[in-house]
């Protein structure tokens, strides 16, 4: 089939890859011209496990294409995906400009029948007003369909071949049609098409975000309490993620929920219970929750230092919002590094992949380590943010040896407090027992 997808980030390259590895032959666009040329030129433009290969393989047997040129780009193509950014509006809303303005093109080069397919996390009623823009100027046969994308980051290729499920809002019988054959060599083993009505289709992506979100701060919650009640939330994790009902995954807590989807998609449902007048109680009580818990490291290293951090030398391990990824959007290390600096401590920082994504926001403020040992070099304490494996088991006698002090605030809980207090370190977890070293004089 010949595929076009419109946008060419973290969702549309790996949407674009994926469909080519299938057979498809693909087009993607992107405004971005640079991106665009490094793309054509064989360089992958994000950090994403497995996509380098696939990408290649691709490129070189010319099933993936990209273009600027979104006219060009969508020739002869029978579907078009949409997998544009939908940012927050100041209002907390979805902003639809970049997807709507793509409608609105496309309606004025449309010369035949396709498919329209938002990939795009949007709100309920966007369907609809994709087909109202493209309709505007076109007045031939389309359907717009609302697919939303699942995948994660860091296992983004993985889930898009081997999708828990597909979500289709369609009501079109021949777009059905198209789909079931699109989506055939990726629900192989079984996993369920789910198809819908476009408003539902829509609303489910914000839900699942939504409820993963829930997780995530009541964990937080549970967490604090912890904290405050001398219990231990892995004890308490393990104890109810053994319930089926309940579930193992997602009940990690930590610094916050960050990234690019977690905060704005939550943000934008409560924005679209407000518009019906209906108040969503649990999830404003989630972004709450989630603020105080991105405060709450620093508030620990505050209290360490008897909220004097003036002069102290920070080493921060992991930049980006989750392992696996370069992306750096809403990450809480950023939120940490800020807070540090503004009360007048120094930042030495390492991440695996995302120090350029980083230093090309924050620039010289922070010094960038070459590896995760090199950040230590001079530092009071370090700092983990993000739960890279390679954290998970590092040479602790050269941590040891190399911190001006043996403190570590871990906002992932990757070490047991028991180990780490016999290994010498004062060391500070979330939602678990503080073992207390005497005091470093
Ligand atoms: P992104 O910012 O990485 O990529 C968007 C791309 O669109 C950019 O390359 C940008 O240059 C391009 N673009 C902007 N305007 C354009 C235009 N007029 N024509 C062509 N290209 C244009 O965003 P993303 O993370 O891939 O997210 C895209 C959508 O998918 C969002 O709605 C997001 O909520 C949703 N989503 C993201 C993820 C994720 O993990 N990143 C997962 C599921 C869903």
């Amino acid at each position: 089939m010949k595929i076009t997808v419109v946008g060419t980030g973290y969702v549309g390259l790996v949407t674009g890859t994926c469909l080519a590895e299938t057979g498809n032959v693909v087009t993607c666009v992107d405004i971005d011209e640079r991106k665009v040329n490094k793309l054509k030129n064989g360089q992958v433009t994000i950090y994403e496990p497995g996509l380098e290969k696939l990408f290649e393989r691709n490129l070189k047997e010319e099933r993936l294409f990209f273009t600027t040129d979104l006219e060009e780009g969508i020739k002869d193509a029978a579907i078009i995906f949409l997998a544009l950014p939908t940012p927050p509006g100041e209002d907390g809303s979805a902003d639809l400009k970049y997807v709507l303005g793509v409608a609105e093109h496309l309606g004025k080069i449309l010369t035949d029948y396709k498919v329209i397919i938002d990939k795009s996390t949007v709100p309920v009623g966007t369907a609809e007003k994709v087909h109202a823009a493209i309709a505007k100027n076109y007045a031939g046969e389309f359907d717009v369909v609302s697919n939303p994308e699942f995948l994660r980051e860091g296992v983004a290729v993985d889930d898009f071949m081997k999708p828990d499920r597909v979500v289709i809002g369609t009501t079109s019988e021949r777009a059905k049609k198209l789909l079931t054959e699109l989506y055939g060599p990726y629900v192989r083993q079984g996993n369920p098409i789910i198809f819908m009505d476009e408003r539902s289709a829509e609303l489910t992506k914000y839900a699942a975000n939504s409820f993963l979100a829930t997780k995530i701060s009541f964990m937080n919650e549970i967490a604090q309490l912890c904290e405050r009640l001398g219990a231990d939330v892995d004890m308490v994790r393990r104890g109810i993620g053994s319930d089926d009902r309940i579930g193992k995954r997602f009940l990690f807590p930590g610094i916050g929920y960050g990234g690019s989807c977690f905060p704005k998609d939550v943000q934008a449902l409560v924005h679209s219970s407000n518009e019906v007048s209906y108040e969503f109680k649990i999830l404003n009580a989630v972004m709450d929750v989630n603020e105080t818990q991105k405060k709450h490291l620093v508030s620990r290293i505050n209290n360490h230092y008897e909220g004097n951090l003036q002069g102290k030398h920070f080493a921060v391990w992991g930049l980006a919002f989750k392992p696996n990824t370069d992306d750096i959007r809403e990450a809480p290390a950023l939120e940490i590094i800020n807070s540090l600096l503004a009360a007048g401590a120094t930042v030495s920082a390492f991440d695996p992949e995302a120090m350029p994504n980083v230093k090309a926001i924050v620039g010289d403020k922070i010094n960038f380590a070459e590896t995760q040992y090199d950040a230590l070099e001079g530092a009071d304490a370090l700092i983990i943010a993000t739960e890279w494996n390679e954290f998970r088991t590092p040479d602790f006698d050269k941590v040891l040896a190399t911190l001006k002090e043996p403190v570590i605030f871990d906002g992932r809980n990757l070490f047991e407090v028991p180990a780490m207090f016999e290994k010498g370190f004062h060391y500070e977890s979330i939602g678990r027992p503080l073992i207390q070293l005497p005091k470093i004089v």
